[in-house]
């Protein structure tokens, strides 16, 4: 069996392809010329490529499906080697701005959501992914690929400012390893050129793990899907938290490296009548005392047998108030894509249910 060439870093491939120099080149094609087929890398030996094109698969996942949202948002399903599928969203954050002289102020603003597993044993009450299980965790290559296509599918330019935030389906740092090497594969000048500083890990919180994560000292950006500020709640919308309190946390983030221009980054998902009430802005700030941070509330998004519900725009609106009054960062994040089901796992749930 081949095997995928996007699993690995420039150092990895100098192991197999030697001089280095070509390494380079074979990584332009790769990221930036975004070729499909070793046989199209011109300044490659054909020797070379042909060896390259018996031994690696430069792509291994088919878009199934792609749904575009009203706000200009796309979601992508992607069909893996085995069978299973996965989604990444390419959400449009700000739209294409004009100077008076007609010349371009800015390009449109993106951030790319990926998965890092197919199904999640996280078990979040709120999430649709949960409801599936866990199957297997992605490879380095397979969370890579996400970006690389949607790149492909927008002609997006390599050197084109995107943020990437890992809060697809599935829980990063289960899957550390493979998260780690596509972070780097990301990063990397002569690839996408993606600055661990423009990714973001979104946590549930396995404080073990984020302690390694410090320990790995990447210069990503971290987000805490926190969601509530009392365990007893906490435990009833994500059951991790029995293994993994809020103390347990708060100590792994007091001691992450953090980097000074950055806060992190704290989700939390308001739902109505049960954590969006002054009560529980009030103990948010105090559990954040110290912590250089930023909340972010998001809406839940109802989707179909949902047991929950979207809170007001009033009730929304008073918790940020509390908590700016307080000086805590917080920002309100509308419901980008809110028509395709914007909410992780919901696309993929859509498509097994049409083929069932
Ligand atoms: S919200 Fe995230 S961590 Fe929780 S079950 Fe869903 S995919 Fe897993």
């Amino acid at each position: 069996m081949k095997k995928h060439i996007l699993n690995y870093t420039k150092k990895d491939l100098e192991e197999f392809i030697q001089p280095k120099f070509r390494v380079k080149q074979i990584f332009s094609w790769l990221y930036q010329k975004k070729v499909k087929s070793f046989l199209d890398m011109q300044n490659i030996p054909k020797d070379m490529r042909q060896k390259l094109e018996d031994k690696f698969d430069i792509r291994t996942m088919q878009i199934v499906s792609k749904q575009v949202s009203r706000d200009g948002s796309i979601k992508y399903l992607f069909k893996l080697h085995d069978g299973h599928t996965v989604e990444a969203v390419l959400l449009k954050m700000k739209d294409k701005e004009y100077n008076e002289d007609g010349s371009i102020k800015h390009l449109e603003k993106y951030t790319v959501c990926v998965s890092s597993q197919v199904g999640c044993k996280v078990g979040c009450a709120f999430c649709l992914t949960a409801k599936g299980g866990f199957i297997r965790d992605l490879s380095a290559g397979e969370i890579v690929e996400q970006i690389v296509q949607i790149y492909d599918n927008n002609n997006l330019e390599a050197n084109r400012r995107v943020n990437i935030v890992y809060m697809g389906m599935g829980e990063p740092l289960d899957n550390l390893e493979n998260l780690a090497q596509a972070i780097k594969i990301f990063s990397d000048i002569d690839g996408l050129a993606i600055s661990p500083h423009r990714q973001t890990v979104s946590t549930s919180g396995l404080s073990s793990k984020i302690e390694k994560l410090a320990k790995l000292d990447l210069g990503i950006n971290l987000a805490i899907s926190l969601h509530a500020v009392d365990d007893e709640l906490r435990q009833k919308l994500m059951p991790i938290n029995k293994a993994y309190n809020i103390a347990s946390i708060m100590e792994a983030v007091r001691n992450f490296p953090v980097n000074l221009r950055k806060k992190v980054m704290f989700e939390y998902l308001i739902i109505k009548d049960v954590n969006d009430d002054l009560e529980s802005a009030k103990k948010l700030v105090k559990l954040l005392n110290g912590i250089p941070s930023k909340v972010n509330l998001i809406y839940f998004n109802p989707y179909e047998g949902s047991e929950f519900q979207r809170p007001s725009e009033a009730d929304v609106k008073k918790f940020q108030k509390y908590l700016l009054d307080k000086g805590v960062l917080c920002t309100i994040r509308e419901s980008k894509g809110l028509d395709i089901s914007a909410a992780c796992g919901q696309l993929r749930e859509q498509n097994l249910g049409e083929k069932q």
